[in-house]
């Protein structure tokens, strides 16, 4: 044999925000006092009432196989959300619970593209998108964002990148890792153009809770219902009842994809885990001021955060509206430090030298830049900041 391993599985790059993550906590098991900034995992305990939820769910034995789909339970519950708060109307078959947001959107992937297909990817991205993409042998088609245009891309942008082979684009707002949060006129004009080319739309709105400055989240679908055979949504547990652990997502859409995606899962996984599925079909139901209590907690580190990094001289931060991220260009700081010349080369500086765990912004797609996550309690975002701001003085 002369290759053991697949064209496909060697293309793939391994999820460093997983990485550099585990490394921090790692650290911090070995007495290192290292704060960490880099995967986006809220700090929160998921809610008593969930757990609960999960623990009767074991204790009545509801620890089988469920449908490949997702139990009627928690199809009827994400379909009663959609109704309540964004007026649009999902039958079951258009409801597909998978193994966490991520899990759902590689189903997806896997249901509608083919080798060679387009996929148009805003940058900067969120690291997987991809390399997801990739694995489902779709070309990501990068298309690239500015600072100075609050990192959004614009109908004219959008026009311009797709071609005859365009299958998908993805839209992620609140994104990760700008913060960027798209308004209901520039998605009504983004409509226009993927309905005039006929390509489908992601709608990754994993962080639909977590928006800012009294700003209201608002998506594709909320603005333009008539395109729904064209958009799939996908949300999960793991940001909004902080349940990143517990992997449970979903995706809702067109039949047709849903169906494709079912028969995908089925036979790769079967279904999500029988007592995550009791666990979001309660998590559905929580109390919004509970929900709300955490927007309002990371709406002040946010604050606390940029405030911090403004303040820091050869730091140009971008004041996120929404998620829970802080992407700031530090590029002018990479020539102060020996052998620093990229964000990877900067990070690994702030890890070492200074305990500090960030994102590399190279893995989005934006060198300039890296990315912290602002999930911290605010003794350590303070402690950072405090950190941060003595590089200069070296
Ligand atoms: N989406 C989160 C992040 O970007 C979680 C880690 C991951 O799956 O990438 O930090």
């Amino acid at each position: 044999m002369e290759r053991i391993l697949s064209e496909r599985a060697q293309i793939i790059k391994p999820s460093i925000t997983l990485a550099i993550s585990a490394k921090a906590k790692k650290m911090r098991a070995e007495g290192i006092d290292v704060l960490n900034f880099s995967a986006g995992e809220p700090d929160f305990d998921t809610p008593d009432s969930i757990k609960q939820a999960a623990v009767t769910a074991i204790e009545e034995g509801f620890t089988k196989y469920t449908a490949a789909g997702g139990i009627s339970e928690v199809k009827a519950a994400i379909i009663e959300k959609y109704h309540a708060e964004q007026n649009l109307s999902y039958n079951p078959e258009q409801v597909l619970v998978s193994n966490g947001g991520k899990h759902a959107l590689h189903n997806i992937f896997q249901a509608v593209l083919d080798p060679g297909d387009e996929v148009v990817i805003p940058s900067p991205y969120w690291l997987s998108y991809p390399d997801m993409v990739k694995l489902s042998g779709g070309v990501p088609l990068i298309l690239n964002t500015r600072l100075e245009d609050n990192y959004k891309i614009s109908p004219d942008a959008l026009a311009g990148a797709i071609t005859s082979k365009t299958k998908l684009l993805i839209l992620n707002s609140p994104s990760n890792p700008t913060g960027a949060v798209y308004t209901a006129r520039e998605l009504t004009a983004l409509a226009g153009v993927v309905e005039a080319a006929g390509i489908l739309v992601v709608s990754d709105d994993v962080y639909e809770k977590f928006v800012y400055d009294g700003k209201s989240f608002v998506n594709l679908l909320m603005v333009a219902p008539h395109i729904t055979e064209s958009v799939i949504i996908i949300n999960s547990a793991s940001k909004t009842y902080s349940m990143p652990g517990w992997r449970i997502g979903y995706a809702l859409g067109p039949e047709a994809v849903i169906r494709a995606a079912t028969r995908i899962q089925g036979q790769a996984t079967s279904c999500a885990g029988s007592i995550s599925q009791k666990a979001l079909a309660h998590a559905l139901k929580t109390d919004a001021n509970l929900i709300e209590s955490f927007r309002q907690s990371f709406e002040k580190r946010r604050d606390l955060m940029f405030e911090g990094l403004t303040a820091i001289d050869g730091i140009r931060t971008f004041k996120p509206t929404g998620a829970f991220y802080l992407f700031a260009d530090v590029s002018r700081l990479y020539e102060k430090v020996d052998g620093v010349t990229d964000s990877v080369g900067f990070c690994d500086y702030l890890l070492e030298k200074w305990r500090i765990a960030s994102i590399p912004g190279q893995a989005f797609g934006e060198d300039r830049c890296i990315r912290f996550s602002f999930v911290a309690d605010e003794t350590t975002i303070r402690e950072g900041l405090l950190r941060l701001s003595q590089i200069l003085i070296l």
